[in-house]
């Protein structure tokens, strides 16, 4: 059997409190009374931490309890990131990583479509998203929900994403995907009160792990439950270590926080596909950059019946439902 491995924080004599990530109320000022309350909460903690013995001010882990916002990092500031993260999973995991941060690229704005017909629940798409995201082996991890439904029902709530994969299709069922839909209008966002999510230029959602605070009012507020919250210390085998990283999707993350697929931007901001879709064997799963028009989703968004989830919520996704 594969030794499993506690990946992340141990404690350390800079931590703050007992490790329990601190919650966060909003109030009538905003987001960004909160987040000045936040900041001025753990400016205070920092001057007490200084003074505390055995807590050096230039110690990964004071640089790391006060790290800047992801969009305040330096260059300098990613690289001792980086090294520091690359230094940690190693040591934890014996595997060597590579943890990169691609940039969208100009002109790109990715959208999923997916072909209703041809999905028959195998699931290969929440394993695939699983190793590629270094998600631990627990089925409730998993960005992707493939939902059980009975034919003509679209309440998500009365199917189930725990069938047997190995008997499908059943007769009388089909079977939905459903991940983060990278909203354009997204509640996540505007819920979250430190503004450690936010909406990438090319359209994909994303988390700074270091700034969540893990309030949750982000998992609540999006109504596709596409976000995962880390209760515990995650584990993963080493066998099942992605070393490619991107430090805003798959480098692993710590307990405390939120996280949620990515559109594997680590390999799609390089030309790649995402994991689900090239382990999709039934052809159901279409991605690309719906600002191209010669691209396969721009073709279908366009030509065929798409429909989105929960449309009267008005979140505008970028991931279209088909039957082709
Ligand atoms: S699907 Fe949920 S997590 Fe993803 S962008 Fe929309 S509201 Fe946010
Ligand atoms: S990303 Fe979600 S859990 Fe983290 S601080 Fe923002 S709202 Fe809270």
């Amino acid at each position: 059997m594969t030794k499993k491995l506690p990946i992340y924080r141990e404690p350390s004599p800079c931590s703050a409190g007992d490790g329990a990530a601190p919650s966060a109320e909003r109030d009538e000022h905003g987001d960004e009374a909160s987040r000045r309350g936040f900041l001025q909460l753990a400016a205070s903690a920092a001057v007490l931490l200084a003074g505390a013995p055995g807590c050096k001010t230039d110690s990964p882990e004071f640089e790391e309890l006060f790290q800047k916002h992801y969009k305040e990092l330096t260059a300098e500031d990613k690289k001792k990131i980086f090294a520091r993260l690359e230094t940690r999973t190693r040591a934890l995991t014996g595997v060597k990583v590579n943890i990169s941060d691609p940039q969208p690229l100009e002109g790109v704005h990715f959208a999923y479509a997916l072909n209703l017909s041809h999905c028959n629940g195998n699931r290969r798409c929440v394993e695939a998203c699983a190793r590629e995201n270094n998600l631990p082996n627990d089925p409730q991890m998993r960005y992707i929900r493939v939902i059980e439904l009975d034919n003509g029902s679209q309440h998500l709530e009365k199917g189930t994403a725990y069938y047997d994969p190995e008997r499908v299709p059943q007769p009388g069922k089909f079977y939905l995907p459903v991940q983060c839909h990278q909203c354009d209008n997204a509640p996540c966002v505007r819920a979250c009160p430190t503004k450690a999510t936010w909406k990438e230029p090319d359209g994909i959602v994303v988390v700074d792990y270091d700034w969540c605070i893990g309030c949750r009012y982000c998992q609540a507020a999006c109504p596709y439950h596409a976000r995962r919250f880390n209760w515990v210390e995650p584990s993963i085998e080493p066998d099942r270590v992605n070393p490619n990283q991107g430090y805003l999707s798959n480098r692993i993350r710590p307990v405390g926080v939120v996280e949620k697929c990515t559109f594997c931007l680590h390999r799609t901001r390089n030309g790649r596909y995402p994991a689900c879709y090239e382990a999709c064997p039934t052809g159901a799963r279409k991605f690309g950059n719906l600002s191209d028009p010669e691209s396969e989703v721009r073709k279908i968004v366009e030509n065929e019946r798409v429909w989105i989830l929960k449309e009267e919520l008005g979140t505008e996704p970028r991931f279209f439902y088909f039957y082709g």
